[in-house]
């Protein structure tokens, strides 16, 4: 409880848009049930490399139930199975665990998965890869270990764009990060389109479902609202590229982690409050942060109307039958 919950009486009004879609896309979904399936398959402890999602509250409730979080192979056990995270890992990350017996689960998501097969077939092919892509994010940094050091190029900005000078410009290709900004990726690629005419394009988009139905539900709210909160880890990149998006439209606009991180001073002059959750957010947290409000202000909520989402990833055989 808040220890100065406003008297009913004094709460001023306070209208929240919910933003839809938000929170847990298919891919956080799989890989945290893969955690919990190897548990109950193999027995606490699993090692996970790296966080399975980038959420604490995520973590914290997997290591409740048996999860060791770990950032390298090198720290995990012998004889004791190890769960990569959904971002990805480079090749030479199983191929590792192999080399010394180890039992690993990979939980990177079916669509990064996918951009890997396409960088692998690229390089085949004979193209030179531009990466779209943050630099040291665990996704790009597993993108870039599918192909051989210099395969790749990362470009992570604009100017990126323009200063490239390829050795071979009509053999290039490019790829994305799944989590980028949809709009800085859409000027990113228009530039290397007019600079490198034969760059060859993805078969799909890479930007994945997830990331660009939450960015839209952002831009549709952040035109209703005073300002907007948006749950959600520091490094995750889809949660960050959120907090952008409203801030591009010209809204006060601020990252949480949770309801309990809000200093209720920020919300000073707000009457129309915007709430989204990043991908690896559950809703738990947007629960929390309406109660925390409502402790405070006469809230009343309208949960928006977004593109509906189905999708759901196969969990890897080993596990589908656990
Ligand atoms: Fe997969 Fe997209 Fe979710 Fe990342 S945000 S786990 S790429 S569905």
């Amino acid at each position: 409880m808040d220890g100065d919950t406003a008297p009913l009486s004094n709460k001023p009004p306070l209208d929240l848009l919910i933003a839809a879609p938000r929170g847990f896309c298919a891919g956080v979904d799989r890989a945290i049930r893969i955690v919990e399936l190897s548990i109950e398959k193999y027995g606490a402890p699993i090692y996970v490399r790296h966080e399975i999602v980038h959420n604490r509250h995520v973590v914290e409730a997997l290591k409740a139930k048996g999860a060791i979080f770990v950032e390298e192979l090198d720290e995990v056990p012998d004889g004791v199975p190890v769960v990569f995270s959904a971002h990805g890992v480079p090749k030479a990350v199983p191929h590792k665990a192999a080399e010394r017996g180890l039992d690993y689960i990979d939980a990177t998501c079916p669509l990064v998965s996918k951009v890997h097969r396409q960088a692998e077939r690229l390089v085949e092919a004979g193209r030179h890869i531009l990466f779209v892509g943050h630099r040291g994010h665990p996704e790009v940094i597993g993108t870039l270990g599918q192909v051989p050091e210099g395969a790749m190029t990362l470009i992570e900005t604009n100017e990126d764009a323009e200063a490239l000078m390829p050795a071979d410009p009509a053999n290039l290709a490019f790829l994305t990060q799944t989590t980028l900004s949809v709009d800085d990726t859409a000027q990113v690629v228009a530039t290397l389109r007019r600079r490198f005419p034969l760059i060859q394009a993805p078969r799909g988009e890479d930007i994945c479902y997830a990331t660009s139905n939450r960015q839209a539900a952002v831009k549709d709210i952040a035109t209703q609202c005073d300002a907007l909160l948006v749950i959600g880890a520091p490094n995750s990149s889809n949660s960050v590229r959120l907090v952008e998006v409203a801030l591009r439209a010209g809204r006060r606009a601020k990252l949480i982690e949770s309801a309990a991180d809000l200093d209720l001073a920020w919300l000073d002059g707000v009457r129309t409050l915007g709430i989204s959750a990043g991908a690896s957010a559950p809703e738990l947290l947007v629960r929390e942060l309406v109660d925390r409000l409502g402790r405070h202000f006469t809230v009343s909520e309208r949960e928006m109307n977004g593109e509906p989402e189905s999708m759901v990833f196969k969990l890897p055989r080993t596990l589908a039958a656990a």
